[in-house]
């Protein structure tokens, strides 16, 4: 088959070139949301990935949706009443109200999280695309659904955590523990994936498992020795890590840590959360993984060939997120993209290089060898004494989020490490720019863009039937 065909990226052989139908879920409007002047998080960066998704021809070898909003009676599924009533009042304008001034502080919304023009349709987005991609793998339509949108982790029950407002991942797990019933959480964002653990603490339905730098880093929980509790104990995973990993050393822990948890805990679903700000070179995160890195993770959990969700995260050196995502997406439908980029309506971001992949940094991985496997021998202990794959009865409700009181109390009692220290970021100014012909002079996209043209267009493309034969 010809180059122009495969549109810059060729199939691998071998045994992970199998076949995956894969169905992935986008937003048009997605990349129009904005945080406000020199926050780090930008919805951007998810307009980005799939404006390079596009330009490599990857939507020709899956199903595109554009999800259904989640509605506030599916957010509270996991919320409760009073935040998603908040969330869904309160505007830029009415910020100050005497009602909604009062409740800022309760739900931590203002500094990391702060209120911004569409924040409810935003989270809507989000959440209906981790829902959306449940209901497929439910109904046996796909299996890999992809939501870049998705993968919000830290958003609490009653409360906003790390620029993240509505966990999306809790909302999507609930779904497909409707059908599958045992779960695994797999969490490599840069942080720790405290929002899922915590909805899932009391639970063996759901197994979490979160590799992130751990040690005077948001949000300080994740420690080696949390391990879940009542009938959850044991099926909650740490993985404390240092600055500077890099892929041979992650590697080194996911690999044998995931395939002993296959192993024992026989998942009928996996949720994979690939968090961009474990990847070098990232505005607020510390470790040092090559894009083809980050991705080994993907590449492996695929293999087993078990239902996969795959959800976007953190991400802040936006280009390096759309390498990755892109990357990503390649790899769950099974092809190997051209290392030279395609043009792209964001191409002046990429340079100099032009290229997919990005060399990790020459910084110092200050996790030792040793400490690395004691962490591991120690991982691989605590799941030899699992029972093999849970039996649990069908049809009960899942028994979520319920922290008792006093840990509740506990827990907002600590002193709240925030994500971002609120200043603006010296380098990386390329990122706040408005770089793009089309975006006023506030700094915000216009709402007609370029790439809702070519996401329109892509509906119209025969999707489903042109995978090529391998
Ligand atoms: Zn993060």
């Amino acid at each position: 088959m010809g180059e122009s065909s495969l549109g810059g990226a060729s199939l691998p052989s071998g045994p992970d070139a199998k076949k995956r139908r894969v169905t992935y879920f986008y937003e048009p409007s997605i990349g129009d949301y904005y945080y406000g002047q020199g926050h780090p998080m930008k919805p951007h960066r998810i307009r980005m990935s799939h404006n390079l998704i596009i330009h490599y021809y990857l939507h020709r070898r899956m199903e595109i949706n554009r999800p259904f909003p989640a509605g506030p009676a599916d957010i509270r599924r996991f919320h409760s009443p009073d935040y998603v009533d908040f969330l869904a009042s309160v505007t830029p304008e009415t910020l100050h109200d005497h009602t909604h001034a009062r409740n800022l502080k309760r739900f931590n919304v203002g500094e990391d999280c702060p209120v911004f023009d569409g924040l409810f349709p935003f989270c809507q987005a989000s959440a209906g695309g981790s829902i959306g991609a449940a209901v497929k793998l439910n109904r046996h339509d796909a299996d890999i659904a992809i939501n870049w949108a998705g993968g919000l982790h830290h958003a609490k029950k009653s409360e906003a955590s790390g620029f993240c407002y509505v966990n999306d991942i809790v909302l999507g797990i609930l779904e497909l523990l409707k059908v599958h019933r045992r779960v695994l959480y797999v969490d490599i964002d840069v942080h720790h994936g405290d929002g899922v653990e915590e909805a899932f603490f009391t639970t063996d339905r759901v197994m979490t498992v979160s590799f992130h730098k751990f040690g005077d880093f948001f949000p300080g929980t994740g420690h080696l020795k949390d391990i879940g509790a009542e009938r959850g104990k044991y099926y909650a995973l740490n993985v404390p890590l240092n600055d500077g990993i890099d892929d041979d050393s992650f590697r080194g822990l996911f690999r044998p840590i995931i395939q002993k948890v296959m192993e024992v805990y026989q998942p009928d679903a996996v949720v994979l959360q690939c968090g961009a700000d474990s990847l070098a070179g990232d505005r607020l995160g510390c470790f040092n993984l090559s894009v083809k890195g980050h991705a080994d993770c993907l590449h492996f959990l695929r293999s087993f060939n078990v239902p996969l969700m795959v959800l976007g995260g953190g991400g802040y050196t936006i280009r390096n997120v759309a390498r990755c995502w892109c990357y990503e997406t390649a790899v769950a439908v099974g092809v190997e993209p051209d290392n030279k980029l395609p043009y792209n309506e964001y191409y002046e971001y990429f340079g100099p290089d032009y290229t997919l992949h990005v060399e990790p940094s020459n910084m110092d991985n200050l996790n030792a060898a040793k400490d690395l496997e004691k962490i591991r021998n120690m991982l691989l202990e605590q799941l030899s004494r699992l029972p093999h794959a849970p039996s649990v009865p069908f049809q009960t409700t899942p028994p979520i989020t319920h922290v008792p009181e006093q840990a509740e109390e506990k827990l907002d009692q600590r002193p709240k490490q925030r994500i971002w220290n609120g200043g603006d970021y010296e380098s990386d100014d390329e990122d706040e720019k408005p770089r793009r012909r089309n975006l006023n002079s506030d700094g915000y996209p216009t709402p007609k863009s370029e790439t809702r043209d070519i996401a329109d267009g892509i509906k119209e493309e025969p999707m489903t039937d042109a995978y090529p034969p391998s």
